[in-house]
């Protein structure tokens, strides 16, 4: 398999060549040259694997650059009872007739974050080895992408961590979840502003190419095809475990932010799983409803997107959102090309009057949108009819689904975080705080470190050099 970008002037890559890039060399993102797809007899053979071997599978169709048996290795390693806390590592449970809960958050960090980067952090560590080379990860977080990534490149061989956050500006949680690793390669810098400040400083530090080089700086954002692709293996394993047969089908419902999880569903259904519906769910900051409502994609200002209480959604654009286009304009670079340079004079397109939008009307997709007092009704409902605590994100999702419902076709809510990570938000629900998993006691009493730092990118540059791999 052979990558290209999105925007049509990358000469095309292996697997082991896109995996430690962000964006590709031509402002496009990297995407693989055409879906496998899995036919019956495969998606039968497949209905029985346990996680890791499913993963494989998967995995292998896009990284054939990798050995298979290498693969194997990783996988098995990755998806662990030890890690995950079941064999199941994916459990799906029942919230309603027709209606399912796939539990994406039993890993280190308690968000679904967590299926994707554990992998990363594998697949990282492995063809840096290969290759004899080494890297520094720098990146920027307001909480779960952050910790998701050092939980995941903690003591590996060959990477260094260095994390921008914003200082005072984390629930004590998460600064605890981040700040009270021990491990050496794990540097925590907490910066004087907020979290735009910090994604500023990683802008300028990147765009210094040279630095870049010496450094060997890379990053593990939401772009990240590794990202995307390890995601794809528990759609796969969520509709096995909601149907007893191939000829079934199943719809998702995915509380979305960066459009990374949703893609992963649109590239399970274009491999050929029988997903009949991709419902999106987003919160007030709505950019991506109001795409597959109107065919209108407009992003928005910081100044329009808006704090919510399910801040793992309050974004502004979608980063993954081009891959996406990428397909319904029948992979067109130039059509792509011509859309983002509208988005990026104009702030928007709209689709709704061009040969695209069909494509869009018939790609499966449907959307909805969910406000802090829906969130906090689905909370108290759901603990009500199933003894379950859902955290925020979740409980859009399910608030979105129940008005998509079809009798005919089960639908599986993705669950994105365990509620113990917003129990502000738990509390103002139902009046009392979700439990804890039992390795998370008295995380906050932990010693911690970090080292703090004014909004200076040349301080953190001047850091990064003194403390490099
Ligand atoms: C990242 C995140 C999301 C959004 O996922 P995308 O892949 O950006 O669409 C939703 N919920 C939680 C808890 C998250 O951490």
């Amino acid at each position: 398999m052979r990558y290209v970008s999105t925007r049509g002037r990358m000469s095309p890559a292996a697997f082991t060549d896109i995996l430690l890039e962000g964006l590709a060399p031509d402002g496009g993102l990297v995407v693989p040259e055409f879906y496998p797809r899995i036919d019956r007899a495969t998606l039968a053979r497949w209905r029985t694997l346990d996680y890791a071997a499913l993963a494989t599978e998967i995995l292998a169709h896009y990284c054939s650059d990798i050995p298979r048996a290498d693969l194997d290795r990783l996988t098995h390693a990755t998806y662990t009872r030890a890690t995950y806390g079941t064999d199941a590592i994916t459990p799906l449970s029942m919230l309603a007739p027709g209606l399912y809960l796939l539990h994406l958050s039993n890993g280190p960090t308690l968000a679904f974050k967590d299926m994707a980067m554990q992998l990363l952090g594998a697949l990282f560590e492995y063809v840096l080895a290969k290759r004899g080379e080494r890297l520094n990860v720098l990146g920027a977080t307001s909480g779960d992408t952050g910790s998701a990534a050092e939980y995941a490149l903690r003591g590996r061989a060959g990477i260094n961590v260095f994390m921008l956050s914003p200082h005072g500006r984390m629930s004590a949680f998460q600064r605890a979840q981040m700040y009270s690793l021990q491990d050496p390669n794990i540097f925590n810098i907490a910066i004087e502003g907020v979290f735009d400040d910090c994604q500023d400083i990683v802008k300028t530090v990147s765009a210094d190419l040279d630095f870049k080089r010496r450094y060997r700086v890379g990053s593990v954002n939401s772009i990240n095809w590794a990202r995307v692709v390890a995601q794809v293996v528990y759609y796969f394993r969520g509709y096995f475990a909601a149907t007893r047969s191939d000829e079934e089908r199943v719809s998702f419902c995915v509380p979305s932010g960066n459009f990374g999880n949703i893609l992963a569903g649109w590239i399970a259904r274009q491999m050929g799983l029988p997903i009949e519906r991709l419902i999106l769910a987003t919160n007030e900051n709505n950019v991506l409803d109001e795409f597959f409502r109107t065919g209108r994609y407009r992003v928005r200002s910081s100044r329009e997107t808006c704090a919510t209480s399910s801040p793992s959604m309050d974004i502004s654009k979608a980063s993954n959102f081009e891959r996406y286009v990428f397909d319904i304009a029948g992979r067109d670079p130039d059509a792509v090309r011509e859309l983002w340079r509208r988005l990026d004079t104009r702030g928007e397109f709209d689709l709704s009057a061009t040969p695209f939008w069909d494509k869009v009307r018939a790609s499966g997709f449907a959307s909805g949108s969910s406000t802090h007092a829906d969130r906090l009704r689905v909370i108290r409902e759901v603990l009500l009819s199933t003894g379950t605590i859902v955290d925020p994100h979740t409980a859009d999702g399910i608030k979105v689904a129940r008005e998509h419902l079809d009798e005919r076709v089960p639908t599986i809510c993705l669950e994105t975080a365990l509620p113990v990570k917003f129990a502000e938000t738990i509390v103002e629900a139902i009046g009392r705080a979700p439990g804890r998993p039992c390795a998370y006691e008295g995380i906050e009493q932990r010693p911690q470190r970090c080292e703090v730092m004014p909004v200076d990118a040349q301080r953190v540059k001047d850091y990064i050099a003194a403390h490099a791999q």
